[in-house]
């Protein structure tokens, strides 16, 4: 029996077909959100101040720019504005700091960020501190980052580990009581992931690089997401024989074809599963929805803030 959740029209799902799996999409997750989003921008503009996004580009990173385009085109389905500044792959650090204190100081931009990765000669800086808090919608900032460990509801989540929570909500998939396997630790998406998930009373492994036998977790958990950066990293030997795990994929590689690629080994392992997301179209688009969730959040904090 074949489940479908929607439509699979597009091309790119064509060949997709998963008896008793499902499919978990992002395709439906934004299409709902979107109306939603399109209302409270224009409740936002009548408030008297419209959501607008800043980001600075350094250099010209292909991966950065792709990036970049689909946060602009959400922004414009919304009714968001959106500025990009870019600046030369060898800007000097003054005028880079510069630029990022004129995006914190203009009381028209309601949320900024830098895109990352910055070349080599910025990385030692804290970008990420370097931002102001209340604009901070990537949710980077120390600050922001202190709002989860304390679980409380202000501040913005980073928008990677914002959207798979957005996406297991959606899909109805429950994470109270769930013992779930992270891989990954990085600062971006598995760190705060696993506090977020345990906010959520979920039971959290956190897996990397240095962990011994990462099967012996991923076969017991109820769910596994796995950020790890490598294509084709989670087979099956990762995966148990009850058919009743959730995978998330948040992987963005290349694969030797130079098509984009998760880390899951896909093909292999979406029969022995109940349900997993694909790679394009699973937590990449749920990633640019949340950023633009912080903007009008970070927009409604100004105007709330203004009329105080
Ligand atoms: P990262 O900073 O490079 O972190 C990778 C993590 O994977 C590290 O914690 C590393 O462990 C662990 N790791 C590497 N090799 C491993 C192995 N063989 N076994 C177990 N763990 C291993 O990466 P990231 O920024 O979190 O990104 C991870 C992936 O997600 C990339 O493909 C990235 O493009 C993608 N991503 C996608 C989105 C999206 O919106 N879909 C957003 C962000 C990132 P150590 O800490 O021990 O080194």
């Amino acid at each position: 029996m074949i489940i479908e959740f929607f439509s699979l029209k597009s091309q790119l799902f064509k060949d997709i077909k998963l008896d008793m799996t499902k499919l978990l999409l992002a395709k439906p997750v934004v299409e709902n959100a979107v109306s939603r989003l399109t209302t409270k921008c224009l409740e936002l503009k009548k408030r008297g101040l419209t959501p607008k996004m800043r980001v600075i580009l350094v250099g010209n990173n292909p991966a950065s720019r792709l990036y970049i385009r689909n946060k602009r085109k959400l922004c414009d389905k919304v009714g968001a504005e959106f500025e990009l500044v870019e600046m030369a792959s060898d800007a000097d650090e003054r005028s880079f700091t510069d630029e990022i204190k004129k995006m914190n100081d203009d009381e028209a931009i309601t949320g900024c960020f830098v895109q990352l990765p910055v070349p080599k000669h910025l990385q030692h800086l804290d970008i990420t501190g370097l931002i102001n808090p209340i604009k901070d919608i990537d949710g980077f900032h120390g600050k922001n980052a202190m709002q989860i460990y304390k679980n409380e509801s202000s501040g913005f989540i980073p928008c990677t580990p914002k959207g798979i929570i957005t996406l297991c909500k959606y899909y109805k998939i429950q994470l109270e009581g769930k013992h779930i396997v992270i891989i990954g630790r990085s600062l971006i998406v598995g760190k705060p992931l696993s506090l977020l998930l345990t906010n959520q009373n979920a039971t959290v492994t956190l897996c990397h690089s240095k962990t011994v036998d990462i099967r012996k977790f991923t076969k017991q958990a109820d769910i596994i997401i796995s950020a790890v950066g490598s294509p084709c990293f989670l087979d099956k030997t990762y995966i148990s024989d009850n058919n009743k795990q959730v995978v998330i994929d948040v992987g963005m590689n290349k694969d030797d074809n130079n098509k984009t690629c998760g880390d899951v080994d896909f093909d292999n392992i979406k029969d022995k599963v109940s349900a997993i997301t694909p790679v394009p179209g699973g937590v990449g688009p749920l990633t640019v929805l949340s950023l633009i969730e912080n903007l009008t959040e970070a927009t409604e904090n100004i105007i709330n803030k203004r009329s105080k």
